[in-house]
């Protein structure tokens, strides 16, 4: 599929609850725009819309429906029943809509849902009992528990969840992964396998130390096994690994481990002033970017391919500004 192109690059092709966008399709004829997407990642993001609901022919305005804990099969104890009438009973042809949309989502790297919906709420929507009482706040909706089961490795959120920086941060770094990965996937060599481990090795390592290990090891015999398998097991678990945040403490231990990488190339001055600006960070009085900034710095005064190359420098386009606020 052919991207489209904008100053920042080629756009990603991002799936989004439509009414994220502003579009007016939510069953009282409103919107819930997120002006994060329509007006910052959509600078990046080739956004594709979908609205459950309104794709079943319930129309705009409609009814509006609520997860309901029915136990009317073991198989889907919770069912989208009519808030007004419970007689309303969309769940089967929502189910149907996004088991047959899922399997057409091959092209997206990430997905953006409308949180607390019954369609599209990925996670702390409410459940109600039939007689009308809020039973617990665990619900998935219905198009959003699809995705997430049948597209394991989409990097999916929450538009809710990325006004929070960190959760921000993380989903986009996501999304720039396996976009990467998915465009090498086609053509994939052991050789270009190391080499994008190698690219991720010090962001893994943020994310999860032990997996940085299980990670090194799964790739450390590329002979063992046939390079489909170790491929699917990789980006199985670099996937998992992304979505464990980073935390102050382990950006801290990646950052000393590249100053340590590098260290003899650099002057006693300069090795004091990153010293000194990574432990800055490591109590909170700067953000992520400053020693980001610093390292890439003194890169460009001492070339070194194999820090250069790091993900963990730049996992995305720097004009997000996201290391600002981490
Ligand atoms: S939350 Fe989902 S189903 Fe509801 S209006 Fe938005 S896109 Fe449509």
């Amino acid at each position: 599929m052919k991207r489209a192109k904008t100053q920042q690059g080629e756009k990603i092709p991002v799936g989004i609850s439509q009414c994220l966008l502003g579009d007016k399709v939510r069953y009282n004829g409103e919107h819930k725009r997120s002006n994060f997407c329509t007006e910052v990642l959509s600078q990046y993001f080739d956004f594709e819309s979908y609205c459950p609901e309104v794709a079943i022919g319930m129309g705009i305005p409609r009814k509006p429906i609520r997860l309901v804990q029915t136990a009317v099969s073991d198989d889907h104890p919770i069912e989208a029943l009519g808030v007004d009438d419970p007689s309303l009973n969309p769940s089967s042809a929502l189910r149907d809509y996004a088991h047959k949309t899922t399997k057409a989502l091959d092209h997206l790297r990430g997905y953006i849902l409308m949180q607390k919906s019954p369609s599209c709420g990925m996670e702390r929507v409410t459940v109600y009992h039939p007689n009308g009482n809020p039973l617990h706040h665990k619900g998935v909706g219905l198009y959003a528990e699809v995705l997430q089961n049948e597209c394991p490795l989409l990097p999916i959120e929450e538009a809710g969840r990325l006004n929070d920086p960190g959760l921000r941060e993380n989903f986009i770094a996501r999304v720039y992964a396996y976009d990467r990965w998915k465009n090498l996937e086609d053509s994939l060599t052991p050789k270009a396998l190391l080499d994008f481990y190698s690219d991720y090795k010090y962001l893994i390592m943020a994310h999860d130390s032990q997996a940085y290990h299980s990670i090194g090891n799964l790739l450390s015999n590329m002979k063992a096994r046939p390079l489909n398998d170790i491929a699917h097991d990789f980006i199985h678990l670099l996937m998992d690994t992304l979505k464990k945040p980073a935390t102050r403490k382990t950006n801290t231990n990646v950052l000393m481990h590249i100053q340590g990488y590098f260290k003899k190339s650099l002057n006693s001055d300069e090795k004091q002033e990153l010293s000194q600006v990574i432990d800055q960070y490591r109590v909170g009085s700067i953000p992520l970017i400053a020693p980001v900034i610093l390292l890439q710095h003194l890169l460009r005064k001492h070339p070194n391919d194999y820090l250069e190359r790091q993900a963990f420098l730049r996992p995305y386009p720097e004009a997000l500004g996201l290391r600002n606020a981490v």
